[in-house]
């Protein structure tokens, strides 16, 4: 017992939602290979290195920045169900854009600089306006 420290009984952080969260995945993954497993451990042990830090600043910031970022999943996850965020939506803003040519049917990627809008088809080297 150490009875030069006057602080009262509670030093250490204790268990919380970051925690309890590491040791239930570190679990999992002890139950799956030996790679898997190793790193399950470490989930653990750094889950228990936790509960006992005397850093209580330190671990409350790390659990506020874990709660907010499964916040955002959630929240992202239950708009796209909901239809507010579509997939689709989100796929064709990413695609690139293509013109099909008028003559063979050649898919031309569409640049951002094309000059007076023509493109040529590299296939039948047709010329044609991109709209
Ligand atoms: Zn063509």
């Amino acid at each position: 017992m150490n009875t030069n420290n006057n602080c009262p009984e509670k030093i250490t952080y204790g268990w919380d939602n970051f925690s309890k969260i590491l040791t239930f995945i570190g679990c999992i993954f002890c139950l799956l290979t030996a790679y898997e497993a190793f790193l399950g451990l470490l989930m653990i042990s750094y889950a228990f290195w936790r509960s006992r830090s005397k850093n209580v600043m330190k671990r409350t910031r790390e659990e506020r920045s874990l709660l907010k970022f499964l916040n955002d999943a959630f929240r992202v996850i239950y708009n796209i169900r909901h239809g507010r965020i579509s997939l689709k939506n989100l796929r064709l803003k990413n695609r690139k854009r293509y013109k099909k040519c008028p003559r063979c049917g050649n898919l031309i990627l569409l640049k951002t600089t094309t000059k007076n809008n023509v493109l040529s088809c590299p296939k039948c080297s047709l010329k044609f306006k991109a709209k």
